[in-house]
């Protein structure tokens, strides 16, 4: 079922969902399961999984170091399908820009369509690690924009060499990201709003936001966007501080600013169990407020184990 059809039928119930990343291959999909299983006890209409651009490796031949490209996470249509499949929720495969052609990407589409999986969520995907800027990939998609519109097309049975009559069109509900403290690259919050309003004319169905850590800002972003005419839902994404280097990591990769009130208290902590405990009560405080606000669904980012998201959805649902 559609992401936007699960918010209708709720009524104005706030849904619980979340984010995975796929394992490191070679690694057993038993421990994705571990870290899912908890969770299902609040009954999530659906679960994103992430995908990895690819990246470069260091291969040792002959004692010298070969510069490799690979993809370390692939698998995500796969684990959506697995997830579906043992769980019985619908999967939110997220589909890159960067490092995809078009002709790729339309290949994962239509897996995903024979899968029976009926929401994608269009991302342009980050610069490489050694590239300082996004350069599209030869053949791909510059813009997420550029995605969701692809996306529209073969839900009308437009392939990329011509349209195909068949009745057995896709019908894929689009997610894409949206930023509360703006993309790390665009000039403005502004400006950043209306690149999003043109990710919903191109036919995005809801948006999911970056983390933050400051309600205030996702209040005024909502707003910001209702007063320029973005209609869709707009689900927020909420990250529990895990570890102390967080700190600094979640400011510096995601330009994100963290409240005073937070920093103090991860730094009084003695040890990560203490942070973690932290992160999970500001979470919880995070997610009270914004349930009372009447958000559609709290999406939290597991990254991982997902014990602490289990904290807070246990307060919660
Ligand atoms: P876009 O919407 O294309 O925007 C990118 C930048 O370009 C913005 O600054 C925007 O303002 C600007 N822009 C857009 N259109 C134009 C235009 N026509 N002209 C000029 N500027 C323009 N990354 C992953 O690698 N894998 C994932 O699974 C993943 N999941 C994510 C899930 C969520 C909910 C979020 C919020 C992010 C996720 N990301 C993921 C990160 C995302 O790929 C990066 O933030 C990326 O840098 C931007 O992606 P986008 O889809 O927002 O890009």
């Amino acid at each position: 079922m559609k992401v936007t059809d699960h918010i209708k039928n709720a009524k104005g119930k706030t849904l619980f969902s979340f984010e995975i990343v796929p394992p490191v291959k070679g690694k057993n999909i038993q421990e994705l399961y571990n870290n899912i299983d908890p969770l299902m006890e609040f009954k999530p209409p659906f679960i994103d999984v992430t995908t990895s651009r690819e990246e470069y490796v260091y291969v040792e031949k002959q004692g010298l170091l070969e510069k490799q490209m690979t993809r370390m996470r692939p698998g995500t249509v796969g684990i959506c399908a697995s997830i579906k499949h043992k769980y019985d929720v619908d999967t939110v495969p997220h589909v890159l820009c960067g490092g995809f052609t078009r002709e790729e990407t339309e290949y994962v589409l239509v897996d995903c369509h024979y899968l029976g999986i009926d929401n994608i969520m269009a991302l342009r995907g980050d610069a490489m690690k050694d590239q300082k800027y996004f350069v599209p990939t030869k053949g791909g998609h510059t813009y997420a924009t550029e995605l969701v519109e692809q996306i529209q097309s073969l839900n009308k049975g437009d392939y990329l060499h011509g349209t195909i009559e068949s009745g057995n069109c896709s019908d894929f509900c689009i997610g894409v990201a949206g930023y509360p403290e703006k993309h790390l690259e665009a000039p403005s919050l502004k400006s950043d709003l209306k690149r999003l309003k043109e990710k919903v004319e191109a036919g995005a169905d809801y948006v999911v936001t970056q983390m933050f850590f400051d309600n205030q800002k996702y209040f005024a972003f909502v707003k910001a966007a209702r007063d320029m005419g973005i209609e869709v839902p707009i689900i927020p994404g909420i990250k529990p501080i895990a570890v102390k280097r967080h700190l600094q990591i979640l400011p510096q990769v995601f330009r994100i600013d963290l409240p005073q009130d937070l920093i103090d208290a991860v730094d009084d902590c003695e040890d990560n169990k203490a942070v973690r405990q932290v992160g999970v009560e500001w979470a919880i405080q995070q997610s009270k407020e914004l349930k009372e606000a009447g958000v559609p669904v709290l999406h939290y980012y597991s990254m991982g184990k997902s014990d602490n998201i289990h904290a807070v959805a246990k307060a919660m649902f």
